[in-house]
């Protein structure tokens, strides 16, 4: 089985996670989303939770030194072994910067960063229909890709529900946040010959083999 160690880089709504799942499965590595990590210890009102609470709810950026230490410890479990997809990690240069040291004393490097691509108007579209599982984590779009069941998930029935981070007020902070803080990054892997571009806009398949095509000989 290839191995890959991705970042997938894009502003929120390019659909990051659907596709950080599919390469999950494809290549049996694990699969980090700090979002999704943050939003579960916020849930269970864990010390990283109470932290985190208030910079999610405002659509902000939770301290680099948080972020980091998190990630650290998660590419170190077993299931990493075979290779990671980060999503959502690195936001910052100095998150990025932080990651290469912590591959660097693993003795591992990344194989390449996605920049998914997707245009203003499509972005809020998607925001402003997510739906998630509150039991599975199982993403829809209201409209693009409804649950056939409702407001209950298609594959465990958990109630489906719309992050509060996802309501047009803090989307508009999210986007900020994205351009002023997480955009540099582009320029930042590009210099470091790791960035490919992928076109965010379609299907969700359509965008997993232009993945794959960028991928390449990765791992292989
Ligand atoms: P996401 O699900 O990736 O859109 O992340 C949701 C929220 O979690 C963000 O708006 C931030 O508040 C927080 N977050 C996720 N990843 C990071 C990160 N790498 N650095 C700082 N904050 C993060």
């Amino acid at each position: 089985m290839a191995s890959v160690r991705v970042v997938l880089l894009g502003p929120p709504g390019a659909g990051k996670g659907t596709q950080a799942k599919l390469l999950r499965e494809q290549f049996d590595t694990c699969q980090i989303s700090t979002g999704d990590i943050l939003r579960k210890a916020v849930v269970d009102k864990t010390p990283l939770g109470q932290e985190a609470a208030a910079y999610l709810n405002r659509g902000e950026l939770v301290p680099d030194s948080v972020i980091v230490n998190l990630v650290g410890e998660r590419l170190k479990e077993k299931d990493c072994e075979n290779g990671f997809v980060l999503d959502g990690f690195p936001r910052t240069i100095a998150q990025a910067e932080s990651l290469e040291r912590i591959l660097k004393t693993m003795g591992i490097r990344l194989d390449g960063v996605l920049s998914m691509q997707i245009p203003h108007d499509v972005i809020v579209d998607r925001l402003a229909g997510r739906r998630s599982c509150k039991n599975c984590g199982a993403l829809y779009h209201r409209v693009f890709d409804p649950s056939t069941r409702g407001g209950a998930c298609d594959q465990c029935g958990g109630e489906l529900y719309q992050r509060d981070d996802d309501r047009e007020e803090t989307i508009n902070t999210r986007l900020n946040v994205y351009e002023t803080q997480t955009a540099p990054l582009v320029n930042y892997y590009g210099q470091r010959g790791k960035l490919s571009e992928i076109d965010g806009v379609g299907k969700v398949d359509d965008v997993h083999r232009r993945i794959i095509q960028a991928l390449g000989g990765v791992g292989n």
